[in-house]
Parts: C-alpha cells; structure tokens; sequence
C-alpha cells in the first residue's frame, strides 16, 4: 500500500522540482504512517531545504508551530510568512482583501497528514549583532484521534522540539515532554486561542505569563503525574512563556468560505497578532538553535534530524 503511494510521490516530484525554483510551499519533511506507527523522513526534500548554497552555513532558527488539526496553525503560519515577506513593513498584516496564502495553499501539497512540514524557502536575515542567520518555519501536525497513540504524538512533538529553537505549542503542550529527559531546549511558548477571560489574565504576553504561572504551580493534593510535569517542564526549557490569543470571531470559526482576509477577523485579535509574531520572528528576538550548548547550521540540523529519525525509529 505504502509503496504505491511512494511511486506516486516520486513521479509528481519531478514536477514539483521545476516548480520549487518559482514557489515557495510547504514541504512534507517528516511523515507520520498511521497504519503502522512509523515515522519516515524525507530525507532528499529536507536536504533541499536545507542544503541550499545561500544557507546552508548559517545558524538555523528553526520557529515550529505544534498541535493537533484544526488549532489554527497554519492560519497563524500564514501570519508569520506576512512578517517574513515584508518585514521592513509596518503593514507586514497585508491589505484588508488579500486571501491568506502560504500553508493554507490549497495546490494539492498540504495534505491533512500527520507530519512535520516545513517552509521551502529559508529565510536570511541580519540580526542587530550584525550575523546572519537562516529562518526554518515548520508546522508539526499530530493526531488526536482513535487512530493515533499518545505515544506517536509524543514521538512527534519530541521530534520537532529536539530539532527547534522555538516551538510555539497550541495546547497539548504535556506530550511533548514525555520522552524528554535531559535539559537541552530552549524557548517553548503555549499559545492559547479563543481566550474569553481577559478580566482575569489580560491578552498577551503578559496575561500569559500569569495564567501559566497559576497553571504550572505544584500543588500538594495533584496527582503525582501532573506535579511531575510541572517539575519537569522547568528543567526541559530555558525559556517558557504562554501567549492568550482572542477569538477572531465567527467569519474565521465558521464560515467555510472565510479565506483569511482581514477585513473578516475581528480587531481584537489583529492587535494580538501584531504583538505576538514580532516577539517571535523580528530580528532582535531570534533563537539560534543549540545543541549541547553549540549553535547548529542548516547543515548541522540535516544530520541532528537523521541521527533522531534513528533514534525514534529504533
Ligand atoms: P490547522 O489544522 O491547525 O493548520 O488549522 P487551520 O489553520 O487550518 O485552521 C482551522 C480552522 O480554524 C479554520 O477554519 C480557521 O479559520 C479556524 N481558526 C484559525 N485560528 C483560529 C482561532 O484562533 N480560533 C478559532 N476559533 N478558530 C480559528
Ligand atoms: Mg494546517
């Protein structure tokens, strides 16, 4: 069965080939096989990724939005490409009419699969030090159904957290910890959507500094499990921090032809996003990924994915 599909891929690759020079996509890195819990890298299209002669050097910054269908990652990726593409911007939002684009495109590439996909094009950027660095975007899907075990999803948050410097996690934020024993990682931010409490922890950062406090307390009668977590989370990160995002209003929760234009998306949640992916992607606030306390190439990240692919697989 899965041999078919393979031939498939690889004939539509030629294809796609022509076609990468002109268009940035997203690009299936990591796939996650349902039927039999396996997880495959595509090892050849994170080569071209990563591989490219203007990058391939550089530090990576590799920014990774986690979470299960239907979070909203992609719609926020989209958002973060805006910035990407028109950072020198103070419109980087877009104009009111434009449909989003981006991971949302809807060629046939981003298909509903389990996986991580990652942002064909890397971006260069200068950071004020006067370095530059190259910026990796990737979207990593799991599966919270029948279908999948807790365990895939850990397998597959653990994956995209050990190769990521900053991994923004919408809910679920727990399984990501569970293979994890050692310190190594450095920013996790949890980003919560439809937040309808801001008289109680404001939007932003700030709101969410305190709700996640509140939530990450250790208390006596927990159980022991949960208090573990909470122990745990501490000594994986460098950095946690918690974003309360609002509800972008009905256009964007229910209606099927709503195709991502900001005139459709209620201001309140244009401000927070206006706040939110500076904090992430501006120049001053990226995070180089590290490992073992060195800073990774592109090159470098290739062989990290390899080496944990085995290390997941064996
Ligand atoms: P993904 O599967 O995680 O990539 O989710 P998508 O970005 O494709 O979004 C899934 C659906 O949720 C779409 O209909 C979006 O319009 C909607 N959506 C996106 N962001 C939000 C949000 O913050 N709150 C709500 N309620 N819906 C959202
Ligand atoms: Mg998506």
């Amino acid at each position: 069965h899965r041999t078919s599909g393979k031939r498939w891929q690889e004939v539509l690759l030629s294809e796609e080939d022509e076609e990468e020079a002109l268009s940035a996509r997203p690009v299936q890195i990591v796939v996650a096989h349902e039927d039999d819990h396996a997880f495959e890298l595509d090892e050849a299209a994170l080569e071209r990724i990563l591989l490219q002669e203007h990058v391939r050097d550089l530090n990576v910054v590799v920014v990774s939005v986690a979470g299960a269908f239907r979070k909203g990652k992609s719609f926020l990726l989209d958002f973060m490409l805006r910035f990407m593409y028109n950072q020198t911007s103070c419109s980087w939002l877009g104009g009111h009419e434009e449909p989003l684009t981006g991971f949302t495109w809807r060629g046939g590439c981003e298909r509903e699969t389990t996986g991580i996909l990652a942002w064909s094009e890397v971006f260069v950027v200068d950071k004020p030090d006067g370095s530059k660095v190259a910026v990796l975007l990737i979207d990593t899907q799991g599966a919270f159904d029948s279908q999948s075990t807790i365990k895939d999803c850990a397998t597959l948050f653990a994956l995209s957290t050990m190769t990521s410097s900053v991994q923004l996690f919408t809910e679920y934020g727990r399984l990501a910890l569970e293979e994890i024993y050692e310190k190594p990682f450095q920013t996790l931010m949890f980003l919560i959507r439809d937040w309808s409490y801001p008289y109680e922890h404001s939007y932003g950062l700030e709101g969410g500094k305190s709700f996640l406090e509140k939530r990450l307390q250790v208390k006596q009668n927990q159980h022991e499990e949960l208090q573990n977590v909470r122990k745990h989370i501490h000594s994986c990160f460098s950095n946690i921090g918690c974003f309360l995002l609002p509800h972008p209003g009905l256009k964007v929760a229910t209606n099927p032809n709503f195709d991502g234009r900001l005139t459709d998306i209620d201001d309140d949640f244009k401000t927070e996003l206006v706040n939110l992916v500076p904090i992430l992607l501006s120049p001053e606030n990226l995070v180089e990924k590290e490992i073992g306390g060195s800073k990774v190439t592109c090159r470098d990240l290739v062989q990290y994915f390899k080496a944990y692919m085995k290390i997941y697989q064996g």
